[in-house]
């Protein structure tokens, strides 16, 4: 008989120890996301999905829904600009070059010849908590109609 105070927590009830997440460590508990746990696309490790949705998918700023990172950096929404994001008009900007960003101590700062204003914030769209935001593929796509139709239109 093993001293159970030596066992590590979990190990009396089951048989197998939770998989950790590759990422923060932390044991994958629930049920639903241990049966088919995230996999990292680069290492195939595994991942809790916090973590899955913090490294690959960001939310989009107009559907709320998740998205996969492979499409966020080709728009960016701009919406408050009362603060750091005043020289900027509100709107939908295409990412035109690379990096947009730089890292700054505090927070990013933008590269505005990176930039590239092609719309005025949609109906609807408000940006969360950042002044900042993406927008997922259909969204984009919604975005790239208006702009065509409204380049028809200014003809
Ligand atoms: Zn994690
Ligand atoms: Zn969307």
């Amino acid at each position: 008989m093993p001293d159970i105070d030596t066992m590590p927590a979990g190990a009396v009830l089951n048989a197998e120890p939770p998989p950790a997440c590759s990422y923060c460590g932390d044991e994958i508990t629930d049920p639903e996301e241990r049966a088919d746990p995230r996999r990292d696309p680069n290492d195939d490790e595994v991942m809790c999905d916090d973590c899955y949705q913090e490294h690959f998918e960001f939310t989009c700023c107009w559907c709320k829904e998740y998205a996969s990172t492979d499409v966020q950096h080709e728009m960016l929404v701009i919406e408050d600009a009362d603060n750091e994001m005043a020289e900027y008009r509100k709107g939908v900007y295409r990412v035109v070059d690379s990096p947009y960003w730089s890292d700054g101590m505090i927070e990013c700062n933008l590269v505005p010849s990176s930039l590239e204003w092609i719309a005025e914030l949609p109906d609807g769209l408000h940006v969360d908590y950042y002044s900042c935001g993406h927008l997922c593929a259909e969204c984009q796509g919604k975005i790239e109609a208006a702009v065509k139709a409204a380049e028809k239109g200014g003809e």
